[in-house]
């Protein structure tokens, strides 16, 4: 398995590492074509605002928008605004995932917590970083609820393409990488 990570801005290193940990080749990607040699793309956290315009500045979108069309991509913190179809207060990014997205919805900085996690069909007890992070304030029409934190959506799935509102490259539990690297098999 090849799996992309989106190595424009956000937390590349760590999900590279992460990533391999699972015994998947790691591949930084920064131009559109890069995305023909992986099967799967992650969009690691950061700042969506800085990787939305780093991403048109390199002319990426509509490549990015044609892979999420029918493979695999996680995207997380960040990485989740950047696939929601709805971003509130602002346009959508890349847009394929049938999820509605709140930016910042748990607080700033200094808010930061990890907390365990029911994830289904991952992990009963998965460490999860929330830093600045946004959350699904709705899902559309068949997409699985994969966590929710206090009545938050904070993890979910829909056909191909899944995103957290958390952090999963800040832990050691690769639970969630593996999950995803499932679903690029
Ligand atoms: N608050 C950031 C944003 O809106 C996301 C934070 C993160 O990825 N840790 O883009």
């Amino acid at each position: 398995m090849k799996i992309g990570v989106l190595a424009l801005q956000g937390a590349v290193t760590e999900h590279i590492k992460a990533i391999e940990a699972c015994g998947s080749e790691a591949i930084p990607i920064k131009t559109a074509t890069q995305l023909q040699s992986i099967d799967g793309l992650l969009l690691p956290g950061g700042e969506s605002t800085a990787m939305r315009r780093l991403i048109y500045y390199g002319n990426m979108l509509p490549a990015l928008q044609a892979f999420a069309e029918s493979k695999p991509v996680f995207g997380t913190c960040a990485g989740l605004i950047l696939l929601a179809s709805s971003v509130e207060g602002e346009e959508a990014h890349i847009g394929q995932m049938n999820i509605t997205a709140r930016r910042n919805a748990f607080g700033r900085q200094i808010h930061s917590f990890e907390t365990p996690l029911v994830i289904k069909g991952v992990s009963d007890n998965f460490p999860a970083v929330f830093i600045r992070a946004p959350k699904i304030a709705s899902v559309g029409e068949g997409v699985e609820i994969l966590a929710t934190l206090d009545g938050d959506i904070v993890c979910a799935r829909d056909r191909h393409l899944l995103a957290c509102s958390f952090h999963p490259e800040l832990t050691k539990d690769y639970s969630l990488m593996s999950y995803f690297i499932e679903m690029c098999k």
